[in-house]
């Protein structure tokens, strides 16, 4: 068994060079405590790049990403690029198309010590992150909008049955390791066609899990579900455009968008990027809460344990979580949680927790 993986690391614009090398510390000292190590790849895309090499997505970058199984992608302030960094895919984007990273797994998890609207909620939504309404993102505005006059424009969504059941895979091999009930979220009442076949596909995957609790629900409806009875559901799982919407609704239910935590997969890849973006109104002042991304790093590693057969990343990605937990209940806390600690006190905080009372 391998003790030591490799492991991207792309910072990112805006509050990413704080809380990225963070997460990274947090990994090596968690990983440290169970003889797992990591050769961090140090990799540039974004701000910096555009201004170093004149692209925000260098080739440099997606070569060394053929190579890598696992990165840590930051958050991108695409909107602050000059106009012509500006058309066509996002970094973030174009690292998710290239490798087809279809599944966005995002958990929305109440923490003690954060003040949550929801603090019964523990779920996961599993977003298809390929096609829907956001497909076609090749086209030439990157988008599969078009305007057949000035004032008119369409948008198509696209659902497949291929890429339909590889999500619902997903999710529900997630929900036995989990409680064992899948919610499927559609509009298929109006979308009848394109998320109808998105039900009636993870219908007919359900039947391979009969040991799997399923249901289905509108996603209007599931939005109220969401507010007054969160708690009820495990795993979500839903097309592209309901499930960014959903995401984000149930983050902020269980607390705070920068706390939430997300991986984007394929079979063989995974990359962990926060859910929350790179926050330029507080960057380079020291106090951007690490949380999201040292979750999403936590995630990688978990990703990985199961696929490599190592428990010992899963025992490290528990302990990061716990460290996380045990930290927020404490009362430490970043400006945008209520507290006043600095990112650098918060990390020491959580690096405290991981080496133990003892
Ligand atoms: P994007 O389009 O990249 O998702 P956004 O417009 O959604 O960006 P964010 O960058 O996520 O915006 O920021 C939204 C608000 O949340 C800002 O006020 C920002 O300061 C705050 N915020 C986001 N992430 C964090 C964090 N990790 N720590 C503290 N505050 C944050
Ligand atoms: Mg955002």
């Amino acid at each position: 068994m391998a003790n030591r993986y490799r492991i991207g690391l792309i910072d990112g614009d805006g509050i990413g060079p704080e809380i990225v090398p963070a997460a990274a510390r947090v990994a090596d000292q968690a990983l440290a405590a169970v003889g797992r190590e990591v050769d961090w790849v140090p990799l540039e895309l974004g701000r910096t790049t555009i201004d170093k090499y004149g692209t925000a997505m260098p080739e440099a970058t997606l070569a060394a990403l053929d190579d890598l199984d696992l990165w840590i992608l930051g958050p991108h302030d695409s909107a602050s690029y000059p106009p012509e960094h500006r058309t066509g895919l996002t970094p973030g984007g174009v690292v998710r198309k290239r490798y087809d990273l279809y599944a966005n797994i995002r958990p929305a998890l109440a923490h003690d010590g954060v003040h949550a609207t929801n603090p019964d909620l523990d779920l996961v939504i599993v977003r298809e992150n390929s096609e829907g309404l956001y497909a076609d993102r090749n086209m030439a505005r990157g988008t599969g909008e078009f305007m057949p006059t000035p004032d008119v424009a369409l948008s198509v969504g696209v659902i497949t049955r291929a890429a339909t059941r590889r999500i619902a895979v997903s999710a529900f091999e997630l929900a036995r390791s989990r409680r064992k009930h899948v919610t499927i979220v559609h509009k298929a009442n109006v979308l009848s066609m394109t998320t109808g076949l998105f039900r009636d596909v993870c219908r007919e995957v359900a039947e391979g899990y009969p040991d799997v609790r399923v249901d289905d629900e509108h996603v209007d409806a599931m939005a109220a579900h969401l507010v007054r009875r969160g708690g009820r559901f495990d795993v979500i799982v839903t097309e592209n455009l309901f499930g960014d919407i959903l995401s984000d609704l149930a983050a902020e239910l269980a607390g705070s968008l920068g706390i939430a935590a997300s991986i984007n997969t394929s079979a063989t890849k995974a990359m962990a990027q926060a859910a929350h973006g790179a926050a330029p109104d507080i960057a380079g002042r020291g106090v951007a809460n690490p949380v999201g991304i040292i979750g999403s790093t936590a995630m990688l590693l978990e990703w990985q344990a199961l696929r490599s057969d190592d428990m010992a990343l899963r025992t490290a990605a528990e302990n990061m979580r716990g460290a996380i937990g045990e930290t927020l209940s404490a009362g430490v806390a970043t400006a945008d949680l209520g507290g006043t600690a600095s990112t650098a006190s918060f990390v020491e905080a959580v690096l405290g927790a991981l080496e133990g009372p003892g």
